[in-house]
């Protein structure tokens, strides 16, 4: 799928239009989920135009793969879930019910998040 520069999170990027912003640096951007599913969703999402991580992880430099971690991992240290636990979840594709077609990943803390996945009916 080729990356669709009209994405709300490329407009976000470009400051077009408003987030709530935790974090930024030269790799990644992070702010809270509009539609939150825990008391800590955030996503981070990389500077770079990535459709998601099968993408990025194709065509990423080492720097950008390097630097958009280390910010998941400094984000999820500053919401201050590292100690209790949290959640990180990226969605690529139809069956994974991706929405938005720039790579983020969600951080979910500050609850018991129960089991990884539901049970496929039988
Ligand atoms: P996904 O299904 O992994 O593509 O998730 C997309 C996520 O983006 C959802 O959790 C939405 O609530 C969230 N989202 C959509 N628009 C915005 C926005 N303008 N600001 C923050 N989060 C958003």
């Amino acid at each position: 799928m080729p990356y669709d520069d009209q994405n709300i999170f490329a407009k976000i990027l470009r400051g077009e239009i408003p987030c709530n912003k935790v974090y930024e640096d030269d790799f990644a951007l992070a702010f809270h989920d509009i539609n939150p599913l825990a008391p800590c969703h955030v996503l981070v999402i990389p500077k770079g135009a990535y459709v998601s991580l099968d993408d990025f992880s194709d065509k990423a430099t080492d720097a950008e793969i390097a630097g958009f971690i280390r910010a998941v991992g400094h984000v999820a240290r500053e919401q201050g879930v590292h100690e209790s636990g949290y959640r990180i979840l990226a969605n690529h594709g139809r069956d994974a019910h991706q929405e938005v077609p720039h790579l983020h990943i969600h951080i979910f803390g500050k609850r018991d998040m129960k089991g990884m996945l539901a049970k496929a009916p039988a």
